[in-house]
């Protein structure tokens, strides 16, 4: 097996995460299976439970774990399918140290950081590559060199590079290079950080440059020179619009030259769809088709906590070579307003993505109805789903109080918890997590769709369409049209397409499994209805 382990100096948010996807692009690209690892330093076992204002979107696997965005980052740029035990937090190590140690397998031993939180940590990376089968495991460790949560999972990868074959283990290090007023390129941030890291027994072997614009060439030899790398060594990644250029960028500034030599990696032919993958999207982005929609959302200043509903329309966008351009609308500012078609005169289409709580909610149902009543192309995602089927109730089906039990108490909760998911709540679990089958109905615009009758999704709710309430709702024309296998949980909610352009909500996620060369279909299809409407 071999490693490739990525940190990051200088500051948070340098686009570690897509370097590493990058890498891990590039290396598949060139045939090689590869395995992805994010190490989170935080002490909390999960995502879960994280505040998407602080950390951007919760993203959820397969599995139904809830983990850092980053690992979105890796299964769009590689397309892969990752589970828990690829996302490795302090919280998941020490729980796994401190139960072993009440279990008395320790032996009456000390336990301490180093050596038994390191060993539970080598064990899990080296657990986790060798069960994939890949060639190369990736590893990146999130947050910056010198804090003091990744100093274990630090000293753990030093220990792994000494105990495995020279060749197989790199260290890649991502620092930024800042520009001063006179447009100088400064290394000294890129010295220190290194320098941190050689205090710790790690040397890197790459160093990949963040900045503005590329690394003049004696920056990148002065860089070489201080950090005790090679020139071919020092990678310049400069800000680029569309982040899936960035394995291209690497590609073509060598690195995976010099990570082959290092690692004795086998030149091979590279795959050139990401390549073609990526023309499309300068083509369309250059194109005069342009979209506009509408993301009516709750934390609508914070895009990041919808990245990969963006991401997704991307990927659509890309396929339909079109331009997209999103207007962010703030849910509770509809809320006082009578007339809001002020806000929408100007888009081909309204999303409604998911969301928690009562703050918005109306705004939310508000353009809701507004895309119903006006014949705007609307897509709902899991709450959106929910807030759709609620004005329905209240305005096709006339139950005027219809709510969920979840924003407040009404007569008609027709978005309501299933007896199944108290017992799941009472049991210490939240939510819905994770892939489910979906069917979907013959005959109806999902059905075209997905050209499937059997489909799977990500799931992450808690409350249910309330069966009591599906045939009152469900008429002129508004159907649901997938559920679970049971017919219990309502999946899809649809207008049938004689009466509505385009209206299609989900209690899933689609989002969670669009990929670059593969989009979601309901984003690809409420992105062909917007076109319709242009
Ligand atoms: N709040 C809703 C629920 O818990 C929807 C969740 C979501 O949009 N992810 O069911």
């Amino acid at each position: 097996m071999k490693y490739i382990v990525v940190t990051g100096g200088v500051m948070s948010g340098l686009g570690k995460g897509i370097t590493m996807a990058s890498i891990g692009r590039i290396l598949k690209n060139h045939g090689y299976k590869i395995v992805p690892i994010k190490i989170d330093p935080y002490i909390n076992i999960d995502a879960g439970t994280m505040n998407p204002y602080q950390h951007g979107e919760v993203y959820v696997l397969a599995d139904g774990a809830e983990v850092d965005l980053d690992l979105g980052h890796y299964e769009r740029f590689m397309d892969v399918d990752l589970r828990r035990e690829h996302n490795i937090t302090t919280g998941v190590v020490y729980s796994a140290v401190i139960e072993r140690e009440r279990k008395g397998e320790y032996l009456g031993q000390t336990v301490q950081i180093i050596p038994h939180v390191t060993n539970e940590i080598k064990a899990r990376i080296r657990g986790v590559a060798e069960k994939s089968g890949a060639d190369i495991c990736l590893v990146e460790i999130g947050g910056t060199v010198g804090d003091i949560e990744s100093m274990p999972f630090l000293e753990a990868v030093r220990q792994m590079k000494l105990e495995e074959h020279e060749n197989d283990f790199l260290f890649v290090h991502v620092t930024l290079v800042p520009f001063t007023t006179m447009r100088e390129q400064k290394t000294k941030p890129t010295q220190h950080s290194v320098k941190a890291l050689r205090e710790l027994g790690l040397q890197p072997d790459i160093i990949v440059c963040r900045g503005k614009e590329a690394l003049k060439e004696d920056v990148k030899e002065k860089i070489a020179m201080f950090c005790n790398v090679s020139p071919e060594a020092v990678i310049s990644a400069p800000d680029t619009e569309d982040i899936y250029e960035v394995p291209l960028l690497l590609e073509r500034e060598g690195i995976f030259f010099y990570i082959m030599e290092r690692m004795q990696l086998e030149q091979s032919k590279e795959d050139p769809a990401w390549g073609k993958m990526v023309e499309r999207r300068k083509k369309s982005a250059s194109g005069d088709k342009l979209i506009r929609i509408a993301i009516v959302g709750k934390y609508a200043e914070l895009e990041d906590s919808y990245l990969s509903i963006k991401e997704a329309i991307k990927h659509a966008a890309t396929e339909l070579e079109c331009r997209v351009d999103t207007k962010w609308i703030e849910a509770e500012d509809l809320e006082e307003e009578k007339e809001i078609g002020s806000f929408f005169d100007d888009v081909h289409g309204i999303l409604v993505p998911g969301g928690f709580g009562v703050r918005g909610a109306e705004g939310k149902i508000k353009s809701i109805e507004y895309a119903r009543e006006n014949k705007i192309p609307f897509l709902g995602l899991c709450f959106g789903f929910q807030l759709a089927v609620i004005e329905a109730a209240r305005n096709v089906a006339g139950l005027k109080d219809a709510n969920s039990s979840e924003l407040c108490e009404t007569p008609h909760p027709v978005i309501d918890l299933l007896e199944e998911q108290r017992e799941v709540v009472e049991k210490g679990g939240t939510m819905r997590l994770g892939d489910y089958e979906v069917f979907v109905r013959r005959d109806t615009l999902a059905e075209r769709i997905y050209r499937e009758n059997k489909i799977v999704e990500r799931h992450r709710h808690r409350y249910e369409v309330n069966p009591a309430y599906i045939e009152q709702i469900e008429r002129e024309g508004v159907i649901f049209s997938g559920t679970d296998r049971s017919g219990t949980r309502m999946e899809i909610l649809e207008i049938s397409p004689d009466m509505h352009p385009f209206f299609l909500a989900t209690q899933f996620h689609p989002e969670f499994r669009s990929r670059p060369n593969k989009p979601s279909p309901p984003f690809k299809a409420f992105l062909e209805g917007c076109m319709q409407k242009h």
